[in-house]
């Protein structure tokens, strides 16, 4: 049985090792992905006790969230799951903006309820900070959704610090997510103490750097994809990733589990980090995630996975 963690100060109780969502569904930003797969990939997960999945709007325009609404009605477990997603991103000819203004952010969050096939979403991200809407009146609308029982949680995502802090002056945001990785850890700087400081739990986006940091990579792989245009996977900081990974994959051997389970355990001993989204695009992925935790690390581990990665 593996033990249930409660994300931050909400009442959201999950299997610490959830998934994203992004390659389910998400057309618009990834190039030929399997629908059937990624069905298979949310049935899989939640008949194996994952119980935590983050989509958005953004992901296939609505397409994540459909694909995932058609999965949950079918196994009928929706009470067992906690569903988090995002809104804010408005399509237009011109590409996508976001929106923040309260009469939007309510009119999405319908919008997302009906295409997830359910009566209440449990965590609802404002996805991106727009330009215009005061920070707290946008949160405002989120926390009238949430005193309605339409929402059981308040997240952001992508606000810089001093927009954060803006939000949150009445105290209503339960989540940040913002881009962590051990190859990008700039959020140490000030998102991950605030968020510990301030009672919000951290979620991250990018753990598994796009599955570099799951070992399945080495000096020879070609990325025809939106890796080959990342800093992490060109030249010499590509190598130099690489031979961090390997250092992970002699910790990982003597430990009897994969690259990604130590990299993924070692986020969830971080003070503000309480369940971990790494991105799936399939069911065998998702088992492979899952055996993170199985994964407990020394604190030994702990302090040397820390320094080749500060190196
Ligand atoms: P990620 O978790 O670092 O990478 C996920 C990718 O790694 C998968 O799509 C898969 O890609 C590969 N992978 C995952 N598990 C694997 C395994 N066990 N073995 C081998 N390969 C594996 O990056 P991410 O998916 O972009 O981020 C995680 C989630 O955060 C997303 O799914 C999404 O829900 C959310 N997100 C949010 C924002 C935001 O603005 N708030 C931005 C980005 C993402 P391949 O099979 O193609 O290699």
């Amino acid at each position: 049985m593996t033990n249930k963690v409660q994300i931050g100060k909400t009442d959201l109780v999950v299997n610490p090792v959830g998934m994203g969502t992004n390659k389910i569904g998400g057309h618009n930003l990834f190039p030929n992905l399997d629908e059937d797969a990624g069905r298979e990939a949310v049935r899989f997960a939640i008949n194996h006790g994952i119980d935590f999945i983050d989509t958005a709007y953004l992901y296939g325009k609505g397409r994540s969230e459909e694909l995932i609404g058609e999965i949950v009605e079918e196994t009928g477990k929706r009470s067992d799951l906690v569903i988090a997603t995002k809104v804010s991103p408005v399509f237009t000819d011109d590409g996508m903006s976001n929106n923040n203004a309260p009469s939007y952010l309510k009119q999405e969050v319908e919008n997302s309820l009906k295409r997830l096939k359910t009566d209440y979403i449990d965590l609802i991200y404002i996805h991106y900070p727009d330009e215009d809407t005061p920070k707290a009146e946008a949160v405002g609308a989120l926390k009238e959704l949430k005193d309605e029982g339409k929402i059981r949680a308040i997240g952001l995502s992508n606000f810089s610090m001093e927009q954060i802090k803006e939000a949150n002056q009445d105290g209503y945001v339960d989540v940040y997510q913002g881009e962590y990785s051990l190859l990008n850890r700039s959020a140490e700087k000030e998102l991950l103490p605030y968020a510990a400081e301030s009672n919000l739990s951290f979620i991250q986006y990018f753990p598994l750097v796009a599955g570099l940091l799951t070992g399945k990579y080495n000096k020879d792989s070609q990325f025809n994809d939106m890796r080959g245009g990342l800093p992490y996977f060109q030249g010499e900081a590509f190598a130099n990733n690489l031979e961090k990974v390997e250092q992970i994959r002699k910790i990982a051997y003597e430990k009897g589990t994969e690259v990604a389970n130590v990299v993924l355990a070692w986020y969830l001993t971080r003070d503000a980090i309480d369940v971990i989204i790494p991105g799936v695009k399939n069911a065998e992925q998702v088992q492979s995630n899952l055996k993170t935790n199985d994964v407990s690390l020394t604190s030994n581990e702990i302090e040397t996975i820390d320094r080749i990665f500060k190196r």
